[in-house]
């Protein structure tokens, strides 16, 4: 057998399998109520698999534009034109890809060196360290603020070294379901003032935001707009997580750069659902009307879980719902996810795997993008434990 010396030198040697498949994997092998892992348990819009049918059957089945089919571009802009005031040019200032997960490991191997600091807020989406660790980097990580989940912009601000090439956020936030205010922004937009740090903001859960709250994209806020990657994906909005379809959005300059790993990487995105999408864009109300269905389905699952001795945090965006444990037991959430998914036949994602140092405030994390009947069970699990 080989040995494979020097070779089995891991360039991410903390990583292991992400916690979304293993959670979803031994949900299924105990047969448990899934809200581990955020995707829908519903299909996607019947019109959209129409249209799937129509430009799978159109002859346009080889490569399209390397940054996208410009339709899809051209809409893309509108869109964020229309909700967020900005002006970004289809032909420079968009790029579709495969995914928001590709499109943050693809602007972060774009921009940051061996030695650089990129800083980001943890609890943190998984695959925010591993991208800047790969390309050599070093993950500075700056806390959320339990059990609200605010920011400490101060620890920001002292955060920033010489080597900062980078900074992520992502609102809607996942796993805390917290969003940024503009107050956040405008302060974001001060501290980095006179820095070259680039921002990756990471809005995927733009259009599900609740209670009233508006979406801080970076793109209303030229000040940051002109230092930032705004990425998006249409798994979440049109509920076809498993497309692995996203966009993203940057000033000419910092596009151009992005464009340069991504012809090189996957070169083009797949061709005929860009056509779909484009099409399926035209109707502002299936993205508009989210928030609203969304909401339904948080109010649905917390009224569900009314009297349990599970605490509900805040959450005003995203498709999941935190539930403090701390009345119930002082194990490690870890362990409690697991063993709730073996005993009681329900799958949650336990917090601390989002922070770097294992950090544990008893919190497990509820994805609710399922059907009533998915969360009237997995509710009546809760409310018995
Ligand atoms: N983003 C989804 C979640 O947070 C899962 C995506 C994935 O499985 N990588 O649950």
């Amino acid at each position: 057998m080989p040995t494979y010396p020097g070779v089995l030198v891991s360039k991410l040697p903390q990583v292991g399998t992400t916690i979304f498949t293993v959670m979803s994997r031994l949900a299924a092998e105990h047969n448990a109520i899934n809200l581990s892992q955020g995707f829908p348990d519903f299909d996607c819009a019947p019109r959209l698999l129409e249209l799937v049918t129509k430009y799978f059957n159109a002859g346009l089945n080889q490569y399209p534009p390397m940054a996208g089919v410009m339709a899809l571009r051209e809409i893309i802009a509108e869109k964020t034109a229309a909700l967020y005031g900005a002006a970004y040019n289809p032909e420079h200032e968009v790029t579709v890809v495969p995914g928001a997960t590709y499109a943050i490991f693809t602007a972060v191997t774009a921009f940051v060196r061996p030695g650089d600091e990129v800083i980001l807020f943890e609890p943190a989406y998984d695959s925010y360290a591993p991208a800047i660790e790969v390309n050599g980097g070093r993950p500075v990580f700056v806390r959320l603020q339990y059990p609200d989940y605010s920011i400490d912009w101060q620890a920001v601000s002292r955060a920033i070294t010489p080597r900062t090439r980078m900074l992520l956020i992502n609102t809607p936030n996942n796993p805390t379901a917290s969003v940024f205010s503009a107050e956040d922004m405008r302060v974001l937009a001060s501290i980095l003032r006179d820095t070259n740090i680039v921002v990756v903001s990471d809005e995927v859960y733009e259009h599900l935001i609740y209670d009233g709250h508006q979406h801080q994209s970076v793109a209303r806020f030229p000040e940051l707009a002109e230092r930032s990657f705004v990425v998006s994906s249409f798994g979440k909005t049109y509920s076809v997580t498993g497309w692995k379809m996203g966009y993203a959005l940057a000033p000419k300059e910092l596009m151009a750069e992005f464009r340069k790993v991504h012809q090189f990487n996957v070169f083009v995105t797949n061709g005929p659902l860009q056509y779909v999408l484009a099409e399926y864009m035209r109707d502002k109300d299936a993205y508009l009307s989210l928030a609203a269905f969304y909401q339904r389905k948080r109010d649905f699952f917390l009224a569900g879980i009314t009297g349990s001795r599970f605490r509900p945090l805040p959450s005003r965006g995203t498709f999941f719902q935190n539930l403090a444990y701390d009345a119930i037991t002082d194990e490690k959430d870890t362990e409690l996810a697991v063993r709730l998914t073996k005993e009681k036949g329900i799958a949650s994602i336990p917090l601390s795997v989002f922070y770097h140092d294992g950090h544990c405030d008893r919190v497990l994390r509820f994805c609710f993008a399922k059907s009533e009947e998915t969360l009237a069970k997995g509710a009546a699990i809760l409310r018995g434990i």
